[in-house]
């Protein structure tokens, strides 16, 4: 059989073990995500949920791929960019399963592999990829050796600010999909900043601009209609500038806010007018998963990038445009 790798993914609020071929045919995944009874994510609790749930996760996810330990080439992990206490709680499993199983360590950056696994199941061989999740914001490409960050947000990632936004309304966590319907009944264009810094964006003044407007009593679907037009336009404009500036044809989406219908359809007007294309992966696949790690975890470790026990240490600053990605050398 090919090689396979499993892999862990744990850097925020989402636990995730997915097994994933060489051909990235996923195999099985199994997830469960972590959701705070009120407020936003504490790292602490989420990484109780993580240590609780990952070992029943491990194994549901080898039995929905019907193989034995022992077929498993490789064990992945995220080991940053994110939350402390989670990342360890995944790397932990990770390292257990190595040792026990007698199987390569393999690091992963988490950014990397939403890229990863976009660029494969799109097929095309080098797009620009918009990263719109709960703590992440940026706008990557490949370039000499590393993937590169040319644009990102300069305060709270995107999801966190559509989070943020929906439990100042009344609402609970996770916003995103809450917001997205909430929306559909919107129709008045309220103003708000626009936040758009060269190649960057910042969400906070919209969020106290926002509520203040829900204080003066602006109707809730209105605000969900502007926050997700002016906000999208924002990344937009700034992946638009990406591409030009790159002479780049082609976008994938990536991250959980990439679920979103109206951002879907904004990056592929703009992209199609371009003469491009925009590919988004199937929402299992935007959000945070197991399969991306494992997926890159194929690609890290027929590229040698494994890692004894020692020196897997995690590394929650871990930046995108720091980590070697030989694979895509040549
Ligand atoms: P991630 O950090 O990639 O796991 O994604 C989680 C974030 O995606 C949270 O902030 C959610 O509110 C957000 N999200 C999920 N679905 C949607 C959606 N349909 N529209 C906007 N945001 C979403
Ligand atoms: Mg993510």
């Amino acid at each position: 059989m090919a090689m396979v790798i499993l892999g862990i993914e744990s850097t925020a609020h989402t636990a995730s073990v997915g097994i994933v071929d060489e051909t990235a045919h996923v195999l099985a995944v199994a997830s469960d995500m972590y959701r705070p009874p009120s407020g936003g994510i504490h790292p602490r609790e989420a990484a109780n949920h993580h240590v609780d749930l990952l070992p029943g996760l491990v194994r549901a996810a080898i039995e929905t791929a019907r193989i034995r330990p022992r077929e498993i080439d490789g064990v992945a992990f995220a080991q940053g960019p994110g939350l402390g206490p989670c990342l360890r709680a995944g790397a932990t499993v990770a390292r257990m399963l190595s040792l026990t199983w007698e199987r390569p360590l393999v690091p992963v950056n988490h950014c990397v592999a939403h890229v990863e696994i976009a660029r494969v199941l799109s097929g095309l061989d080098d797009p620009m990829l918009l990263y719109a999740s709960g703590g992440n914001t940026q706008v990557i490409a490949y370039a000499r050796g590393r993937y590169r960050v040319l644009g990102e947000t300069l305060d709270i990632g995107i999801g966190n600010f559509l989070d943020k936004l929906w439990i100042g309304l009344g609402g609970t966590f996770p916003g995103g999909p809450a917001l997205e319907l909430e929306a559909r009944n919107g129709s008045d264009l309220l103003d708000l900043p626009y936040s758009v810094h060269g190649m960057d964006v910042a969400f906070s003044g919209m969020l106290t601009a926002a509520l203040a407007l829900h204080a003066k009593g602006a109707a809730r679907a209105d605000l969900a209609y502007s926050v997700e037009v002016t906000a999208y336009a924002m990344l937009t404009e700034i992946t638009e500038r990406a591409l030009a500036h790159r002479q780049r044809e082609s976008v994938v989406l990536g991250g959980g806010v990439a679920c979103n219908e109206r951002l879907r359809a904004m990056v592929r007007t703009m992209a199609e007018s371009r003469g491009g294309t925009m590919f988004a992966p199937p929402k299992p696949m935007c959000v945070d998963n197991g399969a991306m790690i494992a997926w890159t975890g194929n690609l890290a470790l027929k590229a040698g990038l494994e890692v004894p026990v020692e020196a897997s240490a995690v590394e929650p600053r871990q930046r995108t445009d720091l980590v070697p990605t030989p694979w895509r050398a040549g």
